[in-house]
């Protein structure tokens, strides 16, 4: 792959590719088409694969740092609604969020969920983002395409993955509807798998409703890369990621070339 190229992918990486989700880097050759497809099928790969490297775990596990040791000495362990994302291996990340309680959305204890997800997905810098994610197992979703993000790419980006500037949205109990059920292949990666990303099949145009951060019924129709966000992060609320719908061929350390060097 040539600089030029890769730098492309670099730039898609950045603009498009913040779902709840990495914007790291990736520069695989062939990892990037963009490709319509008119099976209305998702490939489905299993959750429950067989760890073929269990040698390496104890070798994988990190000593913690001393100042969080000290940190946890002092004060007490965070609780969810977290600051940060649970990365997969958590089992929060396969659980099946529970419904919320329309009455219980404008109390406090929701609030305070609802403001964390903003507060996460905004410092991360990302599009979307699920309770689940911050440790929430309710059926919560948030997404938000912000201008300055859109600035930084190119128009014919915008226009090849159908990416536009969204406000902040909110969705509480979301039920999901496919409009068009053509289907588009994407890199897409994830907050909660860190470092990683590989190609995805997802719905071309998508509905979805359910109440918003008020308790108020909306509803939204959204094609392109919004449609693939929503597909992402509703798929967070039954405990499904995009790894359980990858095309595993394309999986990548999104910095496999600073290994190399
Ligand atoms: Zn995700």
């Amino acid at each position: 792959m040539n600089t030029k190229s890769c730098a492309f992918l670099l730039q898609l990486s950045r603009m498009g590719f913040s779902l709840c989700a990495s914007k790291a880097p990736r520069c695989s050759t062939g990892a990037l088409s963009l490709t319509t497809v008119t099976s209305t099928s998702l490939p489905h790969m299993s959750p429950h694969s067989p760890v073929l490297c269990s040698h390496s775990y104890s070798s994988s596990i990190k000593v913690r740092p001393y100042i969080q040791y000290i940190k946890h000495k002092i004060l007490s362990p965070p609780s969810p609604p977290y600051s940060h994302v649970c990365q997969v291996g958590d089992p929060v990340l396969r659980s099946q969020a529970a419904a919320v309680d329309p009455a219980a959305i404008t109390g406090a204890e929701i609030q305070q969920v609802i403001n964390t997800m903003v507060k996460v997905m905004r410092k991360l810098e990302c599009v979307g983002l699920s309770a689940p994610q911050i440790g929430v197992p309710l059926r919560i979703l948030a997404l938000e395409y912000p201008e300055q993000m859109l600035k930084d790419s190119s128009p014919a980006l915008r226009d090849s993955l159908g990416i536009s500037v969204q406000p902040l949205r909110i969705f509480v109990n979301p039920k999901l509807r496919v409009l068009d059920g053509r289907t588009v292949v994407f890199q897409e990666a994830c907050e909660s798998i860190s470092g990683f990303s590989a190609t995805v099949s997802r719905y071309l145009s998508v509905e979805v409703s359910g109440l918003n951060a008020k308790g108020e019924a909306v509803t939204w129709q959204a094609s392109g890369w919004p449609a693939r966000i929503l597909q992402h992060e509703m798929d967070h609320l039954d405990g499904v990621l995009y790894i359980d719908r990858m095309d595993s061929k394309t999986f990548i350390d999104v910095n496999w070339p600073s290994h190399n060097e």
